[in-house]
């Protein structure tokens, strides 16, 4: 693909599919939405949902790729979505059927992989060749740039970082083992503790803020009070920013990274988050004050960047 032609970008969501026409320096001339089907759905109207998508985008654009990211297992030959849950796709051979139906050629990724790239390539770690970056959403999800290339493994699933086991026989996870990481550091481990913690006397103006309903709390809700100086929100952040911390500097022990980046929902909250991560990343950080430190940066494409990286890893395949 030369670079004056446009490839599109694709990012399955568990809500919404998004869409993007993506130019050779990373930006976007249009996007568009349509909503994810239903769980029970079959391949074939996702398939369906991307295509109608895909037709109002190439409708102005002639593109000439197409990379898909989702949120899942991806195989090694980057053609299938092996495993993802939240999608309703199991064994699904995406690529194929998209490219039946497109005529164009189609690239499929993990969106955390999608989105490491997009910040490697045009955001926040443009300027490094080893980059870790982690998303902290729903889950903590997360991708790996060595070198200037991408860490897939040999079976296309490295990279899980969320479920690097934190706490020995500590809280289900989906994915089938105990104690992973993102049951102590993602949004809705924050959700959790700060639920769990409704009654505490500490908890009361936030739990004013939502309508007195401890179900109601939710992540943006806990940002916000912590934002307008609410003790207890500030409190739930600092701990979370602590497990991601601590978790970042066991990653660094095996992968030496130049600049870790943090991207995802709850990353908004800023340093209120960013500030006890490094400061747990740093005093966790082995042979500590005998080698350098990573740089530990927000992320800056937000929630186009799966789409950015998709679009651009389909320019390179
Ligand atoms: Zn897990």
């Amino acid at each position: 693909v030369s670079s004056d032609q446009v490839t599109i970008g694709v990012d399955i969501g568990g809500t919404k599919i998004l869409g993007a026409v993506v130019t050779a320096d990373g930006e976007i001339v249009r996007r568009e939405r349509v909503p994810t089907p239903g769980r029970g759905s079959s391949v074939a109207q996702t398939t369906e949902a991307i295509s109608r998508l895909l037709e109002d985008l190439t409708g102005s654009h002639q593109a000439e790729a197409v990379g898909v990211a989702a949120a899942g297992f991806v195989d090694e030959g980057r053609s299938m979505v092996r495993y993802a849950p939240n999608l309703s796709l199991e064994d699904a051979p995406l690529r194929a059927e998209l490219e039946k139906e497109l005529d164009l050629p189609v690239v499929l990724e993990n969106d955390a992989n999608a989105a490491a790239w997009a910040e490697f390539r045009f955001g926040a770690a443009r300027d490094a060749d080893h980059l870790l970056m982690v998303t902290v959403g729903t889950g903590v999800g997360g991708g790996i740039v060595i070198d200037g290339e991408l860490l897939r493994g040999r079976y296309g699933s490295a990279a899980e970082v969320g479920h690097l086991r934190v706490v020995p026989e500590g809280l289900p996870c989906p994915c089938g083992q105990r104690g992973c990481w993102e049951q102590y550091a993602s949004g809705s481990a924050l959700v959790r503790m700060a639920r769990e913690r409704a009654a505490d006397e500490a908890a009361a103006h936030l739990l004013e803020t939502v309508g007195g309903e401890a179900a109601a709390i939710t992540g943006p809700s806990i940002s916000s009070a912590a934002e307008s100086g609410d003790p207890f929100a500030t409190s739930l952040l600092t701990e979370l920013g602590r497990w991601l911390g601590e978790g970042v500097a066991t990653l660094a022990a095996v992968l030496d990274p130049e600049v870790v980046v943090v991207g995802g929902g709850v990353s908004e909250a800023g340093d209120l988050l960013l500030g006890p991560l490094r400061e747990a990343f740093s005093s966790h950080l082995t042979a500590k004050g005998h080698r350098p430190e990573a740089a530990v940066v927000p992320a800056s494409l937000g929630n186009q960047a799966g789409v950015i990286g998709a679009a651009d890893l389909a320019r390179r395949s």
